[in-house]
């Protein structure tokens, strides 16, 4: 079913283009920060280590990994963290996003973090676990994200 998505790129580390961003980082530069901010992951709870980076228009790169609570429902993941971090070194714009985390498939964001993605309007999503990753497009993963959302009845 996902081989027949046109949006959807699998890529295998070892055969990644190094020109797969039209941006001085790389793809595997992206990758690879988002492992080193994984290591930081605050994750007692589930012992489930997540790490985000986030490209920036301008090239800069924003780290985040999951910060979990006790409450559970307080945890905040990798990717919103990132967001946080570059929102509040006023960042807005941004050209794609790294999530890994040691699954067995390539990890998603989950349906929060798409939504929070989808305020920024990040275009590109790369997914990725210790051997592969893959890119979609956030239009893919989260579809209408924002139509009618503030249309009201008069
Ligand atoms: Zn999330």
């Amino acid at each position: 079913m996902l081989d027949q998505n046109m949006a959807l790129r699998k890529v295998f580390h070892s055969r990644m283009p190094v020109n797969a961003l039209p941006i001085r980082m790389n793809h595997n530069d992206l990758v690879n920060q988002a492992w080193a901010a994984r290591d930081h992951a605050y994750a007692p709870y589930s012992n489930f280590q997540v790490g985000a980076a986030l490209l920036a228009a301008d090239g800069r790169v924003f780290l985040g990994c999951n910060v979990e609570n006790i409450s559970y429902g307080l945890t905040n993941c990798a990717e919103r963290v990132a967001i946080g971090a570059a929102v509040a070194a006023g960042v807005r714009k941004f050209t794609s996003v790294v999530v890994v985390a040691d699954t067995g498939v390539p990890i998603s964001p989950c349906g929060a973090c798409r939504q929070v993605l989808a305020e920024f309007g990040i275009p590109v999503v790369i997914m990725a676990n210790r051997s592969e990753s893959l890119e979609m497009s956030l239009s893919d993963l989260l579809p209408r994200a924002s139509s009618g959302i503030l249309d009201r009845p008069e």
